[in-house]
């Protein structure tokens, strides 16, 4: 192990990656504190449902010692795809989930926070702190909070997702926007307020293709569907739209113009959504990006590395980094924090680049004329 034994190690955001990265280094008796800007634990959680993967999201799940936990909360079948066209015509229906290396099950992600949560010490979380700013103060970082709180760390690693506020003490490089923008929402009590949906879903997803956008649709333990139509556009369209995103009906308006064409199935989302619905224009992190490590601050998740959603694997990069990231801290390999940290950022750089090159492949291709055709040979093959 390098040594970090006694040191103070505060990982700023309490998503996928980061309590992972909690969980492991707590394993291995390390000093954790997780800062998370939500209120509290009970804040609903959104987003559609997660397939984790056999060679990354699973492997770092299986070493946190929750497979058990997972085998509870995990929901067999939800992998089950149906692709259709703007008409809601099933093209290609999966009829049995994949298994051994090729399986990605999936869970939402509320109970996957949840299990993560559950195995760490209690304490281990300091919610509603959002972080602002922290500078070095002899060999310590000091660390500002939204609420005038203040703390002290030894090493500071940023899990703070798409717009964290970590990277830029690493390094200058910003994302680029990727010529996408996704609409993303919900509609509780799906059953009743969204039934045709419902049944063409049957527990699993939706692929849907047309005019060079995308829809992709997930039902969730909780009886809520989550929901993401995806377009070519302007970078800052979200706002020259002049869309109030806090209004369902004005975005339903806007998707009856701009899918004109496409089957009145699909109102049943934007019509019944819970506000407010949330436009994302896509970024994607530079694929040749590099900075100098640091002996005692890192980045892991979608703070490093962020990509559009396209090939299902931002949460399974980012598990595959805290896995990563823990045993080169911990492990016998390295003496000191900089080497591990070196090291493991070498290795998440040049993996991440290659995972966001087949990405951006994938999302060019599926908003191309020729989507539905690529993504039905593409699974076909
Ligand atoms: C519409 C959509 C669909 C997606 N679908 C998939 C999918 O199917 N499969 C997949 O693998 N990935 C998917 N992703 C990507 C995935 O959500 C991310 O890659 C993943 O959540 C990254 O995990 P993370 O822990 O790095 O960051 P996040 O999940 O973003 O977690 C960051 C945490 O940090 C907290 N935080 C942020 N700022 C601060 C601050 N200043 N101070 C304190 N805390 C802070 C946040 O509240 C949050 O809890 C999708 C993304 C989108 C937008």
């Amino acid at each position: 192990m390098t040594s970090i034994k006694n040191k103070n190690i505060a990982i700023i955001g309490g998503g996928p990656g980061g309590l992972t990265l909690a969980r492991l280094l707590q394993m291995r008796g390390l000093n954790i504190k997780v800062y998370e800007r939500d209120v509290h634990r009970t804040v609903r959680v959104q987003g559609a449902t997660l397939d984790l993967h056999y060679e990354s999201g699973l492997k770092a799940l299986n070493a946190t010692g929750l497979m058990g936990e997972f085998e509870k909360h995990y929901r067999p079948g939800a992998d089950l795809m149906t692709i259709t066209d703007k008409h809601a015509k099933p093209l290609l229906r999966d009829t049995e989930s994949r298994e051994g290396a090729d399986a990605r099950p999936e869970i939402d992600r509320g109970p996957l926070r949840d299990i993560l949560i559950d195995s760490l010490e209690p304490g281990t979380i300091v919610w509603n702190k959002r972080f602002q700013s922290m500078q070095r103060n002899e060999n310590k970082w000091l660390i500002a909070f939204n609420d005038e709180y203040a703390t002290e760390a030894d090493i500071v690693i940023g899990a703070d997702g798409a717009n964290s506020k970590i990277r830029p003490y690493l390094t200058t490089l910003k994302a680029f926007f990727v010529d996408i923008t996704v609409i993303e929402g919900a509609v509780y009590n799906a059953i009743e307020k969204a039934p045709r949906i419902m049944k063409l879903l049957n527990g699993g997803k939706i692929f849907t293709l047309g005019d060079s956008c995308t829809l992709i649709v997930s039902s969730k333990g909780d009886g809520s569907i989550a929901f993401y139509v995806g377009f070519k556009s302007e970078e800052d369209w979200a706002v020259t739209s002049g869309i109030d995103f806090t209004k369902p009906q004005e975005v339903a308006n806007w998707f009856k113009t701009k899918f004109a064409g496409w089957s009145d199935i699909w109102l049943e989302l934007f019509e019944n959504a819970e506000s407010p619905i949330i436009p994302r224009p896509q970024y994607c992190m530079p694929l040749d990006q590099d900075w100098q490590a640091q002996a005692d601050l890192t980045i892991i998740g979608d703070a490093a590395h962020l990509m559009p959603p396209y090939a299902g694997e931002g949460v399974n990069m980012a598990m595959l980094d805290a896995l990563e990231l823990a045993e080169a801290l911990t492990g016998p390999l390295f003496n000191d924090s900089l080497a591990a940290i070196a090291n493991y950022e070498t290795s998440m750089r040049k993996r991440a680049a290659e995972t966001a090159a087949v990405t951006l492949q994938q999302t060019e291709l599926m908003h191309s004329p020729n989507g539905l055709e690529e993504m039905l040979a593409f699974f076909k093959s």
